[in-house]
């Protein structure tokens, strides 16, 4: 099999904005062992896509396409492809419902351009785009396969690594058996990951190495190919060795796991149990604790402390720590993670407290947050953080952290 990119976009040929797709495409379709002969170029006009097409038709069997799946009037990729193939767009009921979903998680009003979104090529195998709206699209017509990727590469990449990468591998002809393996790190910036694995990504062909940023944590997905799955297995088991030696401190699990998932089978493991005290978060790691089937069995309960006065009659707060220190206050976190492990009998507890923002609380500004720890025979401790997200993120990372420090 052979490929060609086509990345639509009148930016990329402004010198607006670098290809990165086409390379970051070009380094998953190697190590695939698809070999990729052309990159084209093309703005967003309908005659000279439909002319890119044409010629991409003539020389190659895999022809992708990145860009031009918005919503909006210059977004023509799809709708010029299908007139091409003499094919017509049809509503994808999934696509439609994960956009309204997306809309109603960002708490936005949807509008009618959206809908356009969800209208895929007939007949195709829609990609799911876990990142934004648009979905991506895998469709074989005639002597041809055609892949509609979205632009922005923190949807693309990992839309084409997940879905995009399998679907292809599994019409080559070849006997190579593509293995693929997540690496999740929290606590890390995507920047500093990569900067640490800077030569590791350059020199990357086979496993390649893909760097991906999610929810406040960074992944690496690793793919290898290889004649057999034990070969494949093994490259990816060299790479990860070379990775984890570098930034381990910061891996906390493979594949489709959670930090919360990885809390849950270590307390399991070890036979411990946990309690929590949530003020910012409002019940936000409780949630996220019991979605988990069998968290009872490591999950004795907890309170959603929100006002002083809830920090004081529910979990036995001080009133003296909340006079001289404010809720917002490590002291306040250690007597909150305390009190609420032993009014519980529980081995650990885990308490919120902070300024979730948008506006500022006791003079802290919105972000300064304490999570406290305590477990059974130790003293309480409480970890600051100062979060830079909005009013929403800031709760989903104070939850996060407090699931890694109960990992530790
Ligand atoms: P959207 O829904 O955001 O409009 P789209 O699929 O329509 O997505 P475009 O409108 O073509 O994609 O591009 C959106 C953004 O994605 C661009 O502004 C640019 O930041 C990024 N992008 C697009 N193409 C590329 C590319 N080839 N390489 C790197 N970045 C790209
Ligand atoms: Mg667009």
């Amino acid at each position: 099999m052979n490929a060609e990119i086509i990345a639509v976009g009148s930016e990329l040929l402004l010198g607006q904005i670098t290809n990165t797709n086409a390379r970051f495409l070009s380094a998953q379709l190697a190590a695939i062992g698809v070999n990729v002969y052309h990159h084209t170029v093309v703005g967003d006009n309908p005659d000279r896509l439909k002319r890119a097409l044409e010629i991409a038709e003539e020389r190659s069997s895999l022809i992708i396409f990145t860009g031009g799946l918005g919503p909006t009037k210059d977004d023509l990729t799809k709708e010029t492809i299908a007139k091409h193939l003499g094919t017509s767009l049809e509503m994808d009921e999934s696509a439609m419902q994960s956009i309204q979903s997306y809309f109603s998680r960002a708490n936005r009003k949807m509008t009618e351009n959206n809908r356009k979104q969800a209208l895929v090529l007939k007949g195709s195998h829609v990609l799911p785009n876990e990142n934004g709206m648009a979905p991506g699209m895998f469709l074989a017509a005639g002597r041809h396969y055609y892949m509609l990727l979205p632009g922005p590469p923190f949807e693309m990449e990992p839309m084409f690594a997940k879905y995009g990468i399998p679907a292809i591998a599994a019409k080559m002809d070849t006997q190579a058996k593509i293995v693929s393996r997540v690496l999740r790190f929290f606590g890390i910036g995507e920047a500093a990951l990569e900067a640490q694995l800077e030569d590791l990504i350059e020199a990357q062909s086979n496993p390649t190495i893909a760097p991906l940023a999610g929810e406040s944590e960074v992944t690496i997905r690793l793919t290898a190919g290889n004649a057999t799955e034990e070969g494949a297995i093994q490259l990816i088991d060299e790479v990860e060795a070379k990775i984890l030696s570098r930034v381990g401190q910061f891996f906390y699990g493979y594949d489709d796991t959670s930090l919360m998932k990885e809390l849950f089978k270590l307390l399991k493991e070890k036979n411990l149990t946990v309690a929590a005290a949530e003020s910012l978060t409002g019940g936000l790691f409780q949630e996220q604790l019991t979605v988990i089937p069998g968290a009872s069995s490591v999950f004795k309960g907890g309170v959603v402390c929100y006002s002083n006065e809830a920090k004081v009659k529910l979990v036995h707060v001080r009133e003296e720590t909340l006079a001289e220190h404010g809720a917002v206050s490590a002291e306040c976190a250690r007597e909150l993670a305390e009190n609420a492990a032993s009014l519980l009998g529980a081995d650990a507890g885990i308490s919120f407290t902070g300024v979730a923002g948008p506006e500022a609380l006791e003079g802290h500004p919105p972000g300064t947050v304490f999570v406290g720890l305590f477990i059974k025979g130790q003293p309480a401790l409480a970890e600051k953080l100062m979060l830079a997200g909005t009013r929403e993120i800031n709760r989903i990372r104070t939850v996060k952290h407090g699931a890694s420090l109960l990992i530790q």
